[in-house]
């Protein structure tokens, strides 16, 4: 039996697929912070690149990939589909696990897939820096790497918890040229004011977009990038889906069911938007399930409205499930996906029904990450693991009841730098965390009124 379905480099995909071309509703406009207005196109471009802003506007269902990035694409692309056949044996299912490995990459994450782009429009026209910011690291040492290949500067903001904490994904950045700064700093305005205050503050996601937008608009020649979220950052990740769609011909098969985690959004809409014009047309039966961590329930529990990006307000208001952009997710080490928001795109579908969202504790993640390493070799990130819980799930119940069903996981990335959270696993300090319904309300309560 084939277990590895591996793809010829002419097969990496040559146009992106846009989901905004098929949606069932459509997609409510971002709107300016202060105005409340829908944002025009003039409102981003101090900081973003205007290629990137016109792909995060279209409805075109087809965009194409310029050939200078698949040439990049080709060091890691495309992507092995495989065929789980001992977490299969070792669950004693008669279902069809599969997974895309998307850990392959320089980074070891989905994440260059769009970092690459995104780097690549900027160069062509004449930007020489980026600033980011990044929380655990995966984002700012993508990005790193391509603003390494495009020969450009890169600045990334790091919270400051996780620049003391994981230390092995700056070194990454530094190899890359890149320079990591802990924010807040004293580089910005927004983060000296910050230090004046709170001195002794361990840092935030939201302060360090702040720092990077601060960063980027008060220089001209450097603009700001992110890695989730956004439309355009959506669209880049699809080759994920294209390539597994003809990996699944390859395998004469094709899903009943898709899991991906989800942090801001990115890779499982990646994996899963080319399947959405099946899934409304002849393949209703298809399920294609966001997982994510019950310490932040976006799409479980959060509610479906305007809200901003950030803690500081900075950024326009999108319409997608939130938290509250002041709520501050407990310190579980799945440390990418605590965002209190999601992709407006994804949350669109969810809202519709075409996609469905579940949540998951740590401890029960990291039994199903543990059973994977042992089964199939690869250790997978804490955020890629939320995935494997409930297709593992899926599987035992189809033992029970005799069905074999055909299983696709999102393997979004590798877990070598996340071994001290296997350690605390192993040792159990993980605490489980269900973030209260009382707290959930409490900050959608401060949300933008209009
Ligand atoms: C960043 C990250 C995530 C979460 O981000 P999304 O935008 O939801 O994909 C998931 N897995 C890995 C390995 C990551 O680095």
């Amino acid at each position: 039996m084939i277990t590895k379905f591996l793809l010829d480099e002419e097969e990496i995909p040559k146009r992106w697929y846009n989901v905004a071309a098929d949606l069932p509703t459509p997609l409510d406009p971002p709107l300016h912070p202060a105005t409340g207005e829908p944002l025009k196109p003039a409102d981003l471009e101090p900081i973003f690149s205007k290629e990137l802003i016109k792909q995060e506007a279209s409805t075109e269902r087809w965009i194409d990939i310029p050939e200078e990035v698949r040439e990049i694409y080709r060091l890691w692309r495309p992507t092995p589909l495989y065929r789980a056949v001992r977490l299969e044996r070792a669950l004693k299912t008669p279902a069809r696990i599969y997974y895309k490995y998307e850990g392959v990459s320089p980074a070891g994450s989905h994440k260059p897939n769009t970092a690459i782009p995104q780097a690549y429009y900027n160069m062509k026209e004449g930007i020489a820096r980026i600033a980011t910011e990044t929380g655990a690291g995966q984002w700012g040492s993508a990005l790193s790497l391509a603003t390494c290949i495009f020969n450009m500067k890169c600045t990334v903001y790091m919270v400051r918890a996780s620049y003391d904490q994981k230390p092995y994904r700056r070194s990454m950045m530094r190899v890359w040229g890149a320079e990591c700064i802990p924010s807040p700093s004293d580089r910005t305005n927004s983060g000296r004011q910050i230090r004046e205050r709170l001195p002794n503050t361990p840092g935030s996601l939201g302060i360090a977009i702040s720092e990077a937008v601060e960063d980027a608009a008060t220089h001209d020649d450097t603009n700001y990038a992110l890695g989730s979220v956004l439309n355009h950052v959506l669209l880049h990740q699809t080759v994920e889906g294209l390539e597994v769609k003809k990996q699944f011909e390859m395998a004469d098969d094709y899903p009943d069911v898709i899991y991906g985690c989800c942090g801001g959004g990115s890779n499982f809409p990646g994996v899963v938007f080319p399947f959405v014009p099946d899934k409304l047309g002849d393949k209703k039966d298809l399920r294609m399930v966001a997982c994510e961590p019950t310490a932040c329930p976006t799409l479980t529990k959060g509610m479906y409205t305007y809200d901003f990006g950030d803690t500081a307000r900075l950024t326009p208001l999108l319409k997608m499930y939130t938290l509250g952009h002041d709520f501050i997710p407990p310190g579980i080490h799945a440390g990418g996906l605590r965002y209190h928001g999601d992709a407006p795109l994804l949350c669109n579908l969810v809202n519709n029904g075409v996609i469905e969202a579940a949540a998951f504790h740590q401890t029960e993640v990291f039994d199903a990450a543990v059973t994977f390493a042992r089964a199939e070799g690869i250790i997978p990130a804490p955020e890629s693991s939320h995935a494997i819980k409930p297709a593992i799930d899926e599987a035992i119940a189809c033992r029970k009841s005799g069905q074999s069903k055909a299983l696709l996981i999102n393997l979004s990335g590798h877990g070598h730098f996340d071994l001290s959270s296997y350690d605390a696993y192993f040792e159990g300090r993980l605490e489980d965390y269900e973030y209260p319904e009382e707290l959930v309300k409490q900050s959608l309560a401060k949300l933008p009124k209009r």
